[in-house]
């Protein structure tokens, strides 16, 4: 792998709070940036998120509560990053659309491309989306003229505005496309990317006349407009990284990997690449595409109204229960519907019976025979300790090479299952080897000694690889286990030594009672 590393998430429109959609996105992308922190290399990923401020439906949203456009986005910025902190999304940059430093940025890209000739001026006339802030050709659109994202009727515009050609760039983008597997993943999203380059391109509208909107970044060659949204927010990818030299964005791009929804996979595919190509920067790597999360079956999305907050639930349960749920529950590239009671399902018996009871029991063990104390070196005297003992350090030694293979591919679910049944060899291991058992006789305290030990030091590889599902979990867990962290990301078998001490446990999960029941 190289050793420069960007990851993304789309910079969300802020025109109202974040929901589980946005949430979910950053969760993902936040654990594929933890995962890749941990490879050589790692300590220099850059990781950036943020909000997308200018456009009409910001500023409709702002006067609708009778604020200005800054001082709403000041508010929905701030709530958004609120959110973010308190599920410990790792971001090194939140990037405000706002930002003189973003501004600035886009203005010289503008200038660029203007004086290499991609951006030209004309009357245009056609069919305009302002939930989309973007022009649809006929066939885009559903019977009636209805927008397939917004289901609403799109309106007639005719204005003189600034375009950024696309077509021009049509062969080259489709040419990576076809010749780069990988480039947009899962690679059913490269396929439906691919079909949209078998039609010429309509060139993308990239201004408004400030007469009608001014809420947007003004043009450096035409103070009469503005651009805004999609030629707006794509360069807050770049746009407020530490060097933004062209040296230094020509290595950043090949490295950079998208997190975005599949309701934005054209934007992605199409005008970024072509924004790119028109200033002479190299294609970003990889884009990586999620579905959508529905509840009850029918796409979330502030119109609709059926919104989950992600910080209720948060609050409710804890940002780690939040995070697990969305990354065990749904397939990363697939929808996923939502509901309430899946997810106190799966704290139950994931969180607080398998995890929970493992981490306690265990424990609790070690407290009450040894005083807390590692009696033994872990993995050793194997075969005295039954049937059940080789089958579980072969599974705790394959976990980490498993995961990693799994989180290379957005398998969350898969690596997050490998982790459950490396907890469930060590439940079975308790059961086969019965410590609890030996221990009423003192001549077997060794031989306890020598199982709680290997039980202690799979807790503390499994509490590793939590950190970029779960990181307060795996934390906590390694706090009580009492180790630093060169001893958390050691092999099996090479963590805890003999002699030293772990804590007595506290409840990391208490379980939920069914509301009614
Ligand atoms: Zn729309």
């Amino acid at each position: 792998m190289a050793d420069r590393i960007h990851i993304t998430t789309a910079i969300h429109y802020s025109n109202g709070p974040p929901h589980l959609g946005h949430a979910y996105e950053d969760i993902a992308a936040d654990a594929y940036a933890r995962h890749l922190r941990r490879k050589p290399g790692g300590s220099k990923l850059t990781f950036v998120t943020g909000t997308d401020e200018h456009g009409q439906k910001n500023r409709d949203a702002a006067a609708k509560e009778n604020l200005d456009p800054k001082a709403f986005a000041d508010k929905i910025s701030a709530i958004f990053r609120t959110a973010f902190d308190r599920l410990e999304i790792s971001y090194t940059n939140f990037v405000r659309t706002t930002d003189p430093a973003h501004e600035a940025f886009v203005q010289k890209m503008l200038a660029r491309t203007f004086e290499r000739g991609d951006i030209y001026f004309r009357d245009y006339e056609g069919l305009y989306c302002v939930g989309c802030e973007r022009f649809y050709t006929d066939k885009e659109l559903l019977p009636g003229n209805i927008c397939p994202e917004h289901n609403q009727p799109v309106e007639f515009l005719k204005e003189s505005n600034y375009f950024l050609k696309l077509e021009k760039y049509r062969a080259a983008i489709r040419a990576h496309l076809e010749s780069t597997p990988g480039f947009i993943r899962p690679e059913r999203y490269r396929n439906e990317a691919l079909r949209m380059f078998d039609e010429p391109l309509a060139d993308l509208c990239i201004s408004r006349p400030k007469a009608r909107l001014d809420w947007g970044i003004e043009l450096p060659f035409d103070d009469k407009f503005v651009t805004y949204v999609w030629y707006d927010a794509f360069w807050a990818y770049l746009s407020e990284l530490p060097d933004t030299s062209d040296a230094a964005l020509a290595e950043v791009l090949p490295a950079t990997e998208h997190f975005i929804g599949k309701d934005i996979l054209k934007t992605h595919a199409v005008y970024w690449p072509a924004m790119l190509m028109a200033v002479g920067l190299p294609l970003y790597r990889r884009l990586n595409v999620h579905g959508y999360l529905t509840t009850g079956g029918s796409r979330m999305s502030k119109s609709s109204g059926n919104v989950v907050d992600p910080m209720e639930l948060a609050e409710h349960l804890g940002p780690d229960v939040l995070r697990y749920f969305v990354l065990r529950e749904f397939g990363y590239g697939l929808d996923g519907d939502f509901s309430e009671a899946r997810v106190i399902e799966r704290y139950n018996a994931d969180l607080a019976n398998d995890l929970g009871n493992l981490t306690s029991r265990v424990l609790a063990m070690t407290a009450r025979y040894f005083n807390g104390e590692i009696q033994a070196q872990p993995g050793t005297h194997q075969s005295e300790h039954g049937p059940g003992v080789d089958y579980y350090c072969q599974q705790v030694r394959a976990l980490s090479d498993r995961i990693e293979q799994l989180i290379d591919a957005l398998e969350f679910n898969r690596a997050l299952e490998a982790i459950w049944q490396v907890l469930d060899a060590a439940n079975k291991y308790i059961v086969a080897a019965a410590p609890f058992t030996l221990a009423k006789d003192p001549a077997n305290l060794p031989r306890v000694g020598e199982i709680l030990v290997n039980l202690c030091e799979g807790l503390r590889v499994i509490a590793d690889s939590l950190e970029a599902f779960m990181p307060a979990t795996s934390r906590k867990i390694l706090d009580l286990l009492n180790v630093d962290q060169t001893t958390a990301h050691a092999p099996f078998g090479e963590g805890l030594k003999r002699g030293h001490r772990v804590k007595p446990p506290v409840p990391l999960f208490p379980r939920i009672e069914k509301p009614n029941a």
